[in-house]
């Protein structure tokens, strides 16, 4: 029923190509698993904020699934493209997800699966301690700098979608809002979480 009203506009080469990488996920996935554990989340939002030099830093992403197996957190990202490179960024990425998974469900995260469904790879990384240390100094350097620079330009990209200053943004928008009253004060700084 699902893959019927899913499936309704799209062309017989995209449903076909759906259904190959569903086969593929299910052999290469699905079969060998003794067990199927139920997810704790399953596409969820995940918000949280990190306060630094008073400027508070709101973490945000969106994530595919994410598995609790005896007590270890492991998210589980989904890729598409037939690229499967890993961005410099991940370490980063990882440190973001394990600040915010922490707060969110009070656990740390321990590892991180990206699964390449066109195919069928998949690649683990584990997050450690270090990752946290490292984003947790970053974020910091980064508070620093907005504190000090009098001059940071905004710079567009695809996290605009994201951004809630978008109003605002002289880059984004042709004719900016006002900021609100007493709104020139830092004091937020959103972060977008995407690997
Ligand atoms: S809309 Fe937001 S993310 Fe985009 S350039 Fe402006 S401030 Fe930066």
């Amino acid at each position: 029923m699902c893959w019927g009203a899913s499936v309704a506009k799209l062309s017989k080469a995209q449903i076909d190509d759906g259904r190959a990488i569903l086969q593929c996920y299910f052999n290469d996935f699905v079969v060998p698993l003794d067990v199927m554990q139920q997810p704790l989340g399953v596409e969820r939002r995940i918000s949280a904020k990190v306060q630094f030099e008073t400027i508070e830093f709101a973490l945000n992403s969106r994530y595919d699934r994410l598995d609790n197996t005896n007590g270890n957190l492991e998210l589980i990202d989904y890729k598409t493209t037939k690229n499967t490179t890993v961005p410099d960024s991940v370490d980063v990425q990882l440190g973001l997800y394990y600040l915010a998974l922490q707060q969110v469900y009070q656990q740390s995260l321990k590892r991180l699966t990206l699964i390449f469904l066109r195919s069928g790879k998949s690649l683990s990384f584990d997050v450690t301690p270090d990752h946290q240390e490292r984003v947790r100094s970053l974020i910091a350097d980064l508070a620093t700098k907005l504190r000090t620079d009098s001059e940071w330009k905004p710079k567009v990209g695809g996290h605009c979608d994201r951004c809630t200053y978008q109003k605002y943004c002289t880059a984004k928008t042709c004719e900016p809002e006002p900021l609100p009253k007493g709104g020139r004060e830092l004091k937020q700084v959103q972060l977008s979480l995407a690997v």
